[in-house]
């Protein structure tokens, strides 16, 4: 789930590549590591840690010169992470270095043949064997890079978006990706290599994104030429023009991506509805809905299929999609579906969400899917993404680049385009009235100011945050629709702070986690007006009698669980089903200040990476 970065062209090489990783730290930031081609060699300098470990390394290690090279930030998966398994591997001969992002399953047969074959490894990754593979067949058969790696490629199991450079051929970069993301950055007689755009975006808008089991030769000076591994057909390249700029990749004043993220959510609702929701007109238009209109309106149900936060906002679809427009909706872990030979017809559409779209075990539910004949659409924040190529149809959440891992901003967006997609079937299937229709346009038109006014509560949330930081075990509780949002608000916690948390339906606690609460045992509890209200408040007096410490999520104006709490966080009012835009957020504000408070580093938190694309 790494990193990879290389560049071919007229510049100096390091810096490009080194900003590029930190970009890309995002994915992986176990080690680091950059080989150079100075001229005459090849230079290479790698270590555990982060991108910034390796630059005070390197710098005192190798020359930087040089205008051909490769790097790397990992995610490990086989192999610990030290210095040695650390990206890039040179082959035995030390001719061939690579990067690789993936896992080649069948590495240790491979290993075993190599072996036999007289090859020795000095890591315990993949990867190290799949640079001898390569080696072993160019050598074998006496060929060009190019082709080496194709014959090798074909004999991996496995996922990668791999690099390779030769040192007897400092002209050139091979790559070739299946499974993992790969982007080609076509500038004037340059090129940059990277896993996603954000490398190289300030050198140029034009790209070409690897399709699945392609891979390519870039020259210096001469260009791009891609072909299928398998049957070695060429392939026209498509050079799209991105739309990312820089502005929006960097931290624009605050500490953190997170915090960043969480003060966009405003603009980034309203950039996820903007040209969808006229509420003037009482229209709602998604171009991926309109065109398979009959596959929705004739739907038995819909499985929504996900990971992680992209789950919970699956779950919060669940709710507006049988409340609005009474579709069942089955919301799956794409790691389990995948696997347990689910029923799935033709009359069934399945929902895929992932912010990044790289998602390995959300792909392969999706290729599941699709073999059984459903329909398939993706709900995606990155464009261009594989699961925005693999669906059948799909619709954007424009929350622009994420790279704080834990998600913030992708989980409000992405309810937001559930939210747009259950209105838009709700009217065409008549299960919502005119009045309720409109009335929820023009309250979702609403919810950008009022997520704005949430975030006023930031400094009050911040004073709690110091009261709770030390304990070791939070609970959240909420129903209904603000059921997912304690799950996700306990998965914030966890990720970033490192404390145990647990979310549950509220009515559930009595069937278990009651029996954890005592006075040091804080429980944050959604008691949003609307949505049985009346209910959360007997479940306050609950943990109350067992004096636990109680946070409430409340609406603004609120008094009668203001009486009963240790401490309540106002939100604006909204109707039920919106709630969830607005409750999130004093809770990813909660999860940012205690992991800040006890020193966590909130962007980056450990054992994660932003896009899982391992399964
Ligand atoms: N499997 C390789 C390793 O463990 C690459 C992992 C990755 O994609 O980060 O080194």
């Amino acid at each position: 789930m790494c990193g990879i970065v290389g560049y071919i062209g007229h510049r100096e090489a390091y810096p490009i590549i080194l900003k590029g990783l930190k970009r890309l730290e995002y994915r992986g930031y176990d080690s680091a590591g950059i080989a150079l081609y100075d001229g005459t060699d090849i230079k290479l300098s790698k270590t555990k840690g982060k991108v910034s470990d390796l630059e005070t390394r390197l710098e005192n290690e190798i020359s930087t010169h040089g205008s051909l090279g490769i790097g790397h930030t990992r995610w490990a998966t086989h192999g610990v992470p030290n210095d040695i398994n650390s990206h890039p591997h040179y082959s035995n001969s030390g001719d061939l270095v690579i990067i690789h992002n993936g896992i080649i399953e069948n590495y240790e047969s491979l290993k075993k043949e190599l072996i036999k074959r007289g090859y020795n490894f000095k890591s315990d990754t993949d990867t190290e064997v799949l640079v001898n593979l390569i080696e072993d067949v160019k050598k074998n058969e006496n060929i060009k890079l190019g082709k080496a790696v194709q014959i090798a490629l074909n004999q991996v199991v496995g996922a990668y978006a791999i690099a390779v450079f030769d040192k007897n051929k400092p002209n050139e970069i091979v790559v070739a990706r299946l499974g993992s993301p790969l982007a080609i950055g076509i500038g004037e007689d340059e090129f940059f290599i990277a896993s996603d755009a954000s490398p190289f975006i300030e050198y140029t808008k034009n790209a070409i994104y690897l399709e699945d089991e392609e891979m390519a030769i870039v020259r210096r000076n001469k260009g791009v030429k891609i072909r299928k591994i398998k049957d070695d057909s060429l392939v026209d390249p498509y050079v799209q023009a991105l739309q990312l700029n820089l502005e929006q990749i960097e931290k624009g004043g605050y500490e953190h991506f997170m915090l960043k993220e969480i003060y966009e959510q405003p603009s980034a609702i309203l950039d996820t509805f903007r040209g969808r929701l006229l509420s003037n007109e009482g229209i709602i238009k998604m171009a991926g809905v309109e065109d398979n209109m009959k596959k929705f309106l004739n739907a038995h149900r819909i499985i929504v299929v996900a990971c992680g936060t992209s789950w919970h906002a699956g779950l919060v679809s669940e709710y507006i999609f049988e409340d609005l427009a009474r579709i069942p909706v089955e919301v799956e872990y794409a790691s389990e579906f995948r696997y347990r030979n689910p029923v799935i017809t033709e009359n069934d559409v399945v929902i895929a969400i992932s912010q990044s779209g790289e998602t390995a075990d959300t792909l392969a539910a999706i290729k599941l899917a699709k073999s059984k004949g459903a329909f398939v659409f993706g709900v995606c924040n990155v464009v261009g993404s594989s699961i925005a190529r693999e669906t059948h149809a799909g619709a954007y959440t424009h929350a622009g680049p994420e790279i704080g891992v834990a998600s913030t901003k992708a989980f409000t967006t992405q309810i937001t385009v559930l939210t747009l997609i259950a209105l838009r079937l709700a009217r065409a299937k008549g299960t919502i009235s005119s009045s309720d229709y409109r009335h929820h346009l023009i309250e979702l038109e609403l919810i950008p100011e009022k997520v704005k006014k949430a975030l006023e509560s930031d400094a009050y949330v911040k004073s709690i945050a110091a009261i709770y930081k030390d304990v070791h075990n939070f609970l959240y509780l909420g129903r209904g629709y603000n059921f997912p949002v304690a799950l996700e608000g306990a998965l914030k916690l966890k990720e970033i702070s490192y404390i145990h948390a647990e979310g549950y339906p509220a009515a559930e606690m009595k069937h278990g986690p009651i029996a954890l609460i005592d006075e040091n045992m804080p429980i944050v509890v959604i008691a949003t007006k609307k949505g049985h209200y009346e209910k959360v408040v007997s479940n306050i007096q609950e943990i109350k009698s067992r004096k636990g410490k109680i946070i409430g999520i409340v609406t603004e104006g609120d008094k009668q669980v203001k009486g009963l709490a240790d401490h309540v966080i106002e939100v604006p009012e909204t109707i039920e089903s919106l709630t969830p835009l607005l409750t999130t957020i004093p809770l990813q504000l909660l999860s940012y200040h205690i992991a800040l408070m006890l020193g966590k580093n909130v962007d980056q938190p450990r054992n994660l990476a932003k896009a899982v694309t391992v399964e």
